[in-house]
């Protein structure tokens, strides 16, 4: 038996005639950028995310591009954020020309460290950038105190986070504005690039609107030079469809991953005391802080001997990947930023104990258990 990382095709297939007459439907109306079916896909999520604005456009990285923009962020600023991300989080700031100002991790969360956010702050300081890595809310709490103390603008990274909350709040309705991705592989995905934005700001969501669409105003009157990233009606249509599923696919998702913690807590008893090493090889996730709904976009744990334990697995047809192998302060193109090795040592221990487990609606309990004894057998624990 193997275990696939992730099985797309087997998740597409329970949709296949919803999706179809969903697809047949846009080409019907002969719209295929934004449209119709992309307003409603927008008014959607404005609804589910609580807040009055949602932009749909190309792709995730955009949206966190246009949110900066529109929030004035440029040359000569600094943003604060996460060492510990995809690499989108840290282009976005820096295509504006602003500085990526990059701080360290609460290594109990993998989320942006508040106290260490401060600590990188300076008087050039333009905007906080923290993201909802794997599924679980950055500490909205402290970053929307700290914005509000310094004056500075707040961007939430969602990619990762459609559908989680924090306090009763949807993910998407935190700080000045956040960036969605429909990446295939994102927990709400696409079949193929799309992304959204959401805000409370009437004038955010304006501007976005217009830079989305090469600052037209309607007329070929230009007001500001924008770009191109509209959202794909097909896509819309698509992303509308897997949006009536949402809700039970990460109910399932969180079971899932607390069947994982379950399995893994009995095989090590280890609870979730760090780092990984030799005596702990296994590191599950914490229980959420208080009032945090995860949604397990990765369920991911620390592993000892990461490299060792992940061709075991891959030989014996487990999936599983790592997110990510290199913090973001020590990426190729940000090597003139001055940051070495030793600059965020939390973000560096995550990139090389990171392991992120097989999670997605459809995932077997058969399949859990497998992955669970290919897991103990690498370390020499009878399951
Ligand atoms: C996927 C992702 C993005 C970028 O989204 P795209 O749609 O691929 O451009 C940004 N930030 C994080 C944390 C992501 O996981």
């Amino acid at each position: 038996m193997s275990v696939p990382f992730l099985d797309l095709a087997r998740h597409h297939l329970q949709l296949r005639e919803e999706i179809e007459a969903a697809l047949a439907a846009v080409v019907a109306s002969g719209q295929f950028i934004l449209g119709p079916e992309a307003a409603r896909f927008e008014e959607a999520i404005a609804a589910r995310c609580g807040v009055p604005h949602a932009v749909g456009v190309a792709s995730g990285t955009d949206a966190l591009l246009l949110a900066l923009l529109a929030l004035g962020v440029g040359p000569g600023d600094e943003v604060v954020t996460t060492a510990f991300s995809f690499m989108a989080t840290g282009g976005a700031i820096a295509r504006t020309g602003a500085r990526p100002v990059f701080a360290d991790i609460d290594p109990s969360t993998f989320n942006l460290d508040p106290d260490r956010a401060e600590a990188a702050m300076t008087s050039r300081t333009r905007a906080i950038l923290p993201v909802d890595l794997y599924g679980l809310c950055a500490d909205w709490r402290s970053f929307e105190a700290l914005a509000a103390k310094r004056g500075v603008a707040l961007v939430e990274d969602a990619a990762q986070s459609m559908g989680a909350s924090l306090g009763g709040r949807a993910a998407g309705s935190f700080g000045d504005a956040a960036a969605f991705s429909f990446y295939p592989t994102k927990n709400l995905g696409g079949m193929g690039d799309g992304g959204l934005l959401t805000t409370m700001s009437a004038a955010v969501a304006s501007r976005v609107r217009l830079l989305r669409a090469h600052g037209d105003a309607g007329g070929y009157d230009h007001l500001e030079i924008g770009m191109n990233s509209r959202l794909d009606s097909f896509q819309a249509a698509i992303l509308r469809v897997k949006l009536g599923h949402l809700d039970a696919w990460n109910a399932e998702r969180r079971r899932l991953a607390g069947g994982y913690t379950r399995r893994l807590h009995d095989l090590f008893s280890s609870g979730t005391r760090m780092p990984a090493g030799p005596g702990n090889p296994i590191v599950p996730p914490g229980p959420p802080p208080e009032g945090s709904v995860p949604i397990f976009h990765q369920y991911v744990v620390r592993a000892d001997r990461r490299s060792d334990l992940i061709d075991h697995l891959r030989s014996r047809g487990i999936g599983c990947g790592v997110y990510y192998p290199r913090p973001l302060h020590l990426q190729t193109c940000f090597s003139g930023l001055g940051q070495r090795r030793g600059s965020f040592p939390e973000s560096e221990r995550a990139a090389e104990e990171a392991l992120a487990l097989p999670i997605y609606p459809g995932l077997r309990e058969s399949e859990q258990d497998e992955v669970c004894e290919v897991v103990a057998g690498f370390y020499g624990v009878r399951a």
